[in-house]
């Protein structure tokens, strides 16, 4: 039969130029292929797309015929270090770490850095408060200043009954993708926010869950116990870090420096032990933490070493 007239979908998971597409519209997810002038779509893009009908009227398949304005975009580097879109939308970033086991110093600040490049929102997300002391430790303590920056926190366990409450909240209503090391709880987190293995496989067409076209790109899950939660996943996305910053991009990385860049004396000041710095004369005020700021050198020395 014919396409049928345009609409509105989200792409929730590709495999080269054929794509699952959701409609925005209640309704199975539809097969698509890319009509030949588009190319570069990644999951969580917003697309316009037209269905084709069988006899009986159900649409069989479809094709893309735009792709919409990208509010965000995660890049990934490819085999050949050239970084590619992996996945679009993303209004959040949770970047997970746990006390056990023990984050790194500047492990933390290393995942902001990160997340403020790609202009998305990053929240940090504590697991594993099971494990934590009574009076919360410097772990607490930690979360606490980040907090005080202006930074969403979260603290969850996967150990106890209402353990992700609050994460729950933090997800509703936006799409968010995983990060942090290995070990901190992200499968277990993601585990129980997706229960069932029918909601794993079961918003994939029906051409997808046949297994002919298994992938290790992006997938896009809706979340059940959070209203319009949205998450992007895929092994690559929990692995995102600090990678290809340069200089720039690592001193805008520190949000609490912004009020002073540009208002050192000299204009190229690198901010080491240069006369009228801004950024050093407000560590010694007290207005940017000496261990934000011993992170930031930190992180710079181990761009320069690499
Ligand atoms: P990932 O590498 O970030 O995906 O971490 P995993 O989800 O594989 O978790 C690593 C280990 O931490 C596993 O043994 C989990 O059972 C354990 N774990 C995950 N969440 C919690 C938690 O909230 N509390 C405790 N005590 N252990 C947890
Ligand atoms: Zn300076």
């Amino acid at each position: 039969g014919d396409y049928g007239p345009e609409q509105p979908g989200r792409v929730i998971a590709h495999f080269g130029r054929t794509l699952d597409v959701r409609p925005d519209a209640d309704g199975e997810v539809i097969r698509c292929h890319l009509r030949a002038n588009l190319e570069g779509l990644v999951t969580g893009d917003r697309v316009v797309w037209r269905g084709r009908t069988d006899a009986e009227g159900r649409t069989v398949e479809g094709v893309v015929v735009a792709r919409g304005e990208r509010a965000s975009v995660l890049e990934r580097p490819d085999a050949r270090g050239q970084l590619k879109p992996v996945a679009a939308n993303i209004d959040q970033i949770l970047i997970v770490f746990a006390v056990e086991p023990e984050p790194h110093p500047n492990l933390i600040d290393r995942y902001l850095v990160a997340a403020e490049a790609t202009g998305i929102l990053p929240v940090l997300v504590l697991n594993k408060v099971d494990l934590l002391p009574d009076d919360g430790g410097e772990l607490m303590a930690l979360l606490r200043r980040y907090e005080g920056l202006g930074y969403p926190v979260v603290t969850t366990t996967t150990e106890r009954e209402g353990g992700l409450d609050t994460l729950h909240a933090r997800l509703a209503g936006r799409t968010s993708v995983f990060v942090g090391q290995s070990g901190v709880g992200k499968s277990s987190l993601i585990d129980r926010l997706l229960p069932d293995e029918e909601l794993r496989i079961g918003e994939l067409s029906k051409d997808s869950r046949k297994g002919t076209h298994t992938t290790t790109t992006a997938r896009l899950y809706r979340l059940p116990e959070a209203e319009g939660a949205e998450l992007i996943d895929s092994p690559g996305i929990r692995e995102f870090g600090l990678i290809h910053l340069d200089e720039q991009q690592v001193t805008e990385g520190f949000i609490e420096f912004h009020p002073f860049l540009g208002h050192c004396r000299f204009r190229d000041c690198r901010h080491r032990q240069e006369p009228g710095c801004a950024l050093l004369e407000a560590v010694e005020r007290g207005e940017i933490h000496p261990e934000r700021f011993a992170s930031y050198r930190r992180i710079l020395d181990s761009l320069e070493a690499s």
